[in-house]
């Protein structure tokens, strides 16, 4: 703009110039080496104006002659140092590959500075420092990052992981919320996102950022991706179970119940959840429907836990009418070892003893537990067999422990399911375990992202 004023300022300038000297012409006259020139005014202005453009024109083309090579040599060598630039990303990259922290450290270093600090190799070096156990390095270069549009959301997964990996809980949080409202579509980050909230057992975040994550893939990935849903229901009735506790804990039962029912509804064969909804209807005194959920889940898989629940929804249940109900409900499933077991307390306890003997027989061909034969012990006591009784009591000692819950990272047993494990500090570790063939530790479950992956960050999900 201003290059354009003071170019039409000039060409004004010379016109007025050129007019006054056409209005006032005059005559120059020399006389120089024999010669005698005569010439007006305005022709030698205009000869000299001319001479003096030349001299400019002239000037400008020797001084770019001049400095060609140099400049030349310039961007020669600035495209020298991207390619080393480059050629050092590769080596990290390789070394990478090979597991080579020091070696990628220093290749990436030496990369950054090449490179004048382009985001591409400050993400290499981040990487670099993760793996080679470097943190605060690792940290400070995800923060550099965070500067660059193109890089921010790598860098905020990086300092998430990080902060997931020193288990700082409260500072992955705050980074999980801001990635989710600065990227709420990237699901690549939802993983780790989700992970943290159940790592701090916020579960109704959980259960936002799962459906978050459900959404973009819609009605055709869905069979697309059958792993891919599964997991999210599992994810999701994890959420919608914890998430009904919290609110029993509140006093909000009816709230409770629906939670539950969520999380039974989407994973209706999750003994957890079955147990939950079937909890919070006898607290809340639904026992309508907490004998008919008995009664579907028996005919599925029968159960000790729903045995258990059984007999406490008819504790007041007189003996004899409390067998004629356990008839029933085995009815549907009559051959199963559950249902033998079943049947033999009832008929125990209502003293039918003939019946009890058949169906405990039927049960310990099966598996002799250790309560089958207590159970025996029991019946032989009340028929008089003291010695019968005795032998079973010795035999119960030696025989298969009953089923019950144990985490499965350090053996520890349960009366009941629970997320997380009191006694090793894992989660998701809690499983009903059928035989005892436990050896502690060796069935791990994943365990979020709590440990460094081999997986670059830009990967790892
Ligand atoms: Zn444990």
């Amino acid at each position: 703009m201003i290059r354009t004023l003071l170019f039409l300022s000039a060409v004004a300038l010379l016109s007025l110039v050129a007019a006054w000297m056409v209005q006032n012409d005059g005559m120059i006259t020399a006389d120089w080496m024999g010669y005698h020139i005569e010439a007006s005014v305005a022709a030698v202005s205009f000869i000299l104006l001319l001479a003096v453009v030349g001299l400019v024109v002239a000037f400008f083309a020797l001084r770019h002659t001049v400095r060609a090579p140099s400049r030349f040599l310039q961007i020669f060598r600035s495209q020298n140092v991207t390619e080393k630039g480059l050629h050092q990303l590769t080596l990290t990259v390789a070394a990478l590959a090979e597991g080579d922290t020091k070696k990628a450290l220093a290749c990436a270093a030496k990369a950054e500075r090449l490179l004048d600090d382009q985001p591409l190799a400050t993400l290499f070096a981040a990487e670099a420092a993760r793996r080679a156990g470097y943190a605060d390095e690792a940290e400070h270069k995800f923060t550099e990052l965070l500067g660059h549009k193109t890089t921010e959301f790598l860098g905020l997964k990086g300092l998430l992981a990080e902060a997931t990996r020193r288990g700082d809980t409260k500072e992955a949080l705050v980074i999980a919320r801001k990635a989710q409202q600065r990227f709420p579509r990237a699901t690549g980050l939802l993983p780790l996102v989700i992970a943290m909230y159940k790592q701090g057992q916020q579960w109704s975040e959980m259960l936002r950022a799962l459906d978050t994550l459900e959404k973009p893939y819609g009605f055709f990935s869905r069979q697309k991706r059958p792993n891919h849903s599964i997991h999210i229901r599992k994810e999701q009735a994890l959420g919608w179970l914890m998430r009904g506790r919290q609110l029993m804990q509140e006093q909000r039962k009816d709230d409770a119940i629906s939670a539950f029912k969520d999380a039974h509804n989407l994973q209706p064969e999750w003994l957890p959840a079955t147990l939950a909804l079937l909890d919070a209807y006898m607290e809340k005194g639904h026992l309508m429907q907490a004998g008919r959920m008995i009664r579907d889940a028996w005919r599925k898989t029968p159960h000790t836990e729903l045995a258990r629940r059984f007999f406490r929804l008819h504790d007041k249940t007189p003996a004899k009418k409390l067998y004629k109900l356990s008839e029933q409900l085995v009815s549907k499933n009559p051959h199963h070892f559950e249902s033998h077991r079943l049947l033999a307390d009832a008929a125990l306890e209502a003293e039918f003893f003939k019946e009890a003997r058949t169906q405990l027989k039927l049960a310990l061909e099966e598996r002799e537990t250790t309560s089958l034969c207590n159970l025996m012990a029991e019946l032989e006591e009340k028929e008089g067999n003291r010695e019968e009784a005795d032998r079973w009591r010795k035999r119960a000692s030696n025989s298969y422990m009953d089923a019950t819950w144990i985490c499965h990272a350090c053996g520890h047993h349960y009366n009941a399911w629970d997320y997380h494990c009191s006694a090793c500090d894992e989660t998701e570790t809690i499983e009903w375990e059928n035989s005892h063939r436990i050896l502690p530790g060796s069935s791990m479950k994943y365990q979020a992202v709590a440990k460094a992956s081999d997986k670059p960050i830009w990967e790892e999900v």
